[in-house]
């Protein structure tokens, strides 16, 4: 018998394994994923998407977390006439128990469509697809098993880290308890959206930045440091013994020329020079390693939109220690949002309002010297500014020249 979905089943031959399986799978068991899979057949019939956004529907106490979702033509898809996602906090790192998984699943089995994403963009866990009347429910047995619903519309996204310390030897802070220090402190700012956009803060352990802070988060913490790199000469010979052409591979391809080998041994010969890429660690991990004086560069303004003006966040604090209770690092983050909230239009995130006004005003405002590293060009950069009384004149020359 011809299949009713044949553009489905076609996406299911790839190589990978399918979201159409999945939706198959559902669709045994929940009539809502049945009719999701005709759903979908029919958009790439008619060449258009058949949902409408929106509609303000949430649990109890929260503005945030529930992204309402309505079919257009709920006559015919009866089961999708409400299809609501949820978006819930993932653990820091993204480290389950097996207990924590089942019970998940257990929960959305019993009032969703038991189809989840694993994980949303931001991190989260994505729950797809239930009525109006399961969200209270479902929620409420989500807290009983110990999650909370993380950020959607105008508010703190969920903030995100990389598993860092946890697994991962690269790590200058702790990504895991930074990101449940700020998730937890600014608990309100997740769940009752008070911001003219949405904002996001994620923390990348070293500069690998694996979950690319720099080119999603409006405010991008990344690990790095600021004494020199550890190289260990005799894993260095271990490697050339091995056979990895060191010169070609790792001194040669330096983006700023720092390493240099001198008498088969590796040197970083202009340590100024090193702007902590990570390339030579990641070329010879066992022979190199950060310093030990470590702590986070932090960046302000990527956005990743879907349609077009994505943006990679810029250098606002080239080194700032991160230690637990990150006051300094709160305290930053609160002027900036003050700042953003007071100046920003709707629907405007933080680079916009900064390519608006100018660097120069966002830097003031929230207290920052302009300094060296926010420099993509200099002399012609629009974040360096001089007041009349900062320029040496003539005079001065000549005075410091006699000095
Ligand atoms: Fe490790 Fe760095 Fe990736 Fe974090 S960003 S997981 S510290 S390599
Ligand atoms: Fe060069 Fe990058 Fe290694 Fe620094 S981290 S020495 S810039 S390759």
């Amino acid at each position: 018998m011809a299949s009713d979905t044949p553009m489905m089943d076609e996406l299911e031959k790839g190589p990978w394994p399918s979201f159409v399986t999945e939706i198959k799978r559902a669709a045994k068991k929940k009539e809502a994923a049945a009719d999701l899979l005709r759903s979908q057949e029919q958009c790439f019939v008619e060449k258009q998407g058949l949902w409408k956004h929106g509609g303000i529907v949430g649990v109890k106490g929260y503005g945030g977390g529930v992204i309402g979702r309505y079919h257009q033509r709920p006559e015919d898809f009866p089961h999708l006439q409400a299809f609501h996602t949820m978006r819930v906090n993932h653990p820091s790192g993204w480290f389950y128990t097996t207990d924590m998984l089942r019970k998940l699943c257990d929960v959305w089995d019993k009032h969703g469509s038991g189809l989840t994403n694993m994980h949303g963009s931001t991190g989260d866990i994505i729950l797809l697809g239930t009525t109006s009347d399961e969200l209270q429910p479902t929620f409420d047995d989500l807290s009983d098993a110990g999650f909370d619903l993380g950020g959607s519309g105008s508010a703190l996204r969920t903030p995100t880290g990389c598993i860092g310390k946890a697994r991962c030897e690269w790590a200058c802070i702790d990504t895991m308890n930074f990101i449940y220090d700020v998730t937890m402190t600014y608990q309100d700012f997740l769940h009752r959206p008070p911001f003219p956009y949405k904002t996001k803060i994620k923390a990348s352990g070293c500069p690998n930045d694996c979950v690319a802070a720099i080119a999603r988060a409006d405010t991008s913490v990344i690990g790095t440091w600021r004494d020199e790199l550890r190289i260990d000469q005799d894993q260095v010979k271990e490697y050339l013994n091995s056979g990895l052409n060191v010169e070609g591979l790792v001194v040669g391809r330096c983006p700023t020329d720092a390493l240099e080998m001198v008498n088969g041994k590796l040197e970083l010969a202009r340590p100024e020079d090193c702007v902590r890429c990570m390339h030579c660690i990641n070329m010879m991990p066992k022979a190199i390693r950060p310093g030990t004086d470590t702590g986070a560069t932090i960046l302000v303004g990527a956005k990743a939109p879907v349609m077009h003006g994505a943006v990679l966040s810029t250098v606002l604090i080239p080194f700032m220690k991160m230690e637990p209770p990150y006051t300094e690092f709160k305290e930053l983050w609160e002027k900036i949002v003050d700042w953003w909230d007071e100046n920003g239009k709707t629907r405007e995130r933080l680079s916009e309002l900064i390519d608006r006004v100018g660097m120069g005003e966002f830097i003031k405002a929230v207290d920052v010297p302009p300094v060296a590293q926010m420099v993509k060009v200099p002399r012609a950069n629009p974040y360096i500014f001089w007041r009349e009384q900062d320029v040496p004149t003539l005079d001065d020359f000549k005075k410091w020249r006699l000095k």
